[in-house]
């Protein structure tokens, strides 16, 4: 079996990358280059209002700077529409979507009272409405599609997995999202399925990505169960956040590559600050990405513990 390390950049194209994302993009570029394995790029364009052409042309200048290197892509989401409505064929075919019709006022006043991270947890509103009920409202709107997760205390609903960095990690769908969407209701396909699908027909194994992310990964390995694909390995980072308290966010324009790049030739400091976080450099001293390949270890970042990081400036 081959068992080389596939991992990916998995950016969108919303605005310059800031720090926090190079942080992100270094950790799953040296998990891949310390096992020696091969990186996907992946635009993350689903959403046209939400994607800018210049971001994604800056985005791949602004790797090649960082000397953030990959071997197959960039792959574009915004054209693999296709693949995603496949899947959503086939999960439908199942019985295991269905028509939601609720509008963001209904969903709001119907939210039940638990969601640990802030998001509501769909109440099931649409989940049994009749065919001459769903006929009738299809007049008034386009639904979006909501996939049916198991009922609470049903094991099959209840996710657990070990991250590589904040170790073990366990999820009740029914608890914690309920039915959630995989198509919106302007047509554009979920987050969570588009990354499900990619992750899989592009060969990933191994998911580096902020641990905002962390509340979604459940979501994404009951997809991957549902549509027989082999479940990567996953390792959350810590983010990086302004003093406040606030995550960095593409509006820190301190903070932000065109910004830094302004001011400095090249990436060494940039990227020596970002490893001194996690104890991969000295504070202040200057590293380019390739010299960290030999200190980088999953082990380390997971032993850190820290899962936000306060970094205001470069
Ligand atoms: N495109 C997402 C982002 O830029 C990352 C998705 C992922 O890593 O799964 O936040």
């Amino acid at each position: 079996m081959d068992k080389t390390v596939v991992g990916r950049f998995a950016p969108t194209p919303s605005g310059r990358m800031h720090a926090g994302n190079v942080f992100a993009a270094l950790m799953a570029w040296l998990g891949v280059r310390s096992a020696g394995g091969r990186l996907v790029l992946r635009i993350e364009d689903l959403d046209p209002r939400g994607s800018k052409p210049e971001a994604t042309r800056l985005l791949l200048d602004d790797l090649q700077w960082l000397g953030l290197d990959w071997d197959e892509g960039p792959y574009y989401q915004s054209q693999r529409g296709d693949l995603y409505a496949e899947a959503l064929r086939s999960l439908h075919e199942c019985g295991l979507t269905y028509p939601c019709f609720c509008t963001r006022a209904e969903l709001h006043a119907a939210t039940a009272p638990h969601a640990s991270d802030g998001t509501y947890v769909y109440a099931g509103t649409c989940r049994n409405l009749s065919a001459e009920e769903v006929e009738r409202r299809h007049a008034e709107r386009p639904p979006a599609t909501r996939l049916r997760v198991p009922a609470d205390g049903d094991p099959a609903g209840t996710i657990a997995f070990g991250d590589l960095v904040c170790g073990w990690h366990e999820e009740a769908l029914a608890h914690e999202c309920g039915d959630f969407l995989v198509r919106r209701s302007d047509g554009i396909v979920a987050y969570q399925l588009a990354v499900v699908v990619d992750d899989a027909l592009m060969g990933v194994n191994q998911v580096v990505r902020g641990n905002d992310l962390l509340g979604s990964t459940a979501r994404q390995i009951y997809l991957q169960r549902l549509l027989g694909y082999h479940q990567p390995a996953y390792a959350h980072v810590p983010l990086l956040v302004a003093a406040d308290g606030r995550r960095l966010s593409k509006r820190d324009l301190d903070l932000d590559l065109g910004q830094i790049r302004a001011h400095e030739a090249g990436p060494e400091r940039l990227l020596g600050r970002l490893a001194a976080t996690v104890g991969f450099a000295q504070k202040d001293e200057e590293t380019s990405a390739d010299d960290l390949v030999e200190r980088f270890s999953w082990e380390a970042l997971a032993n850190d513990g820290q899962r936000h990081i306060v970094f205001d400036s470069v």
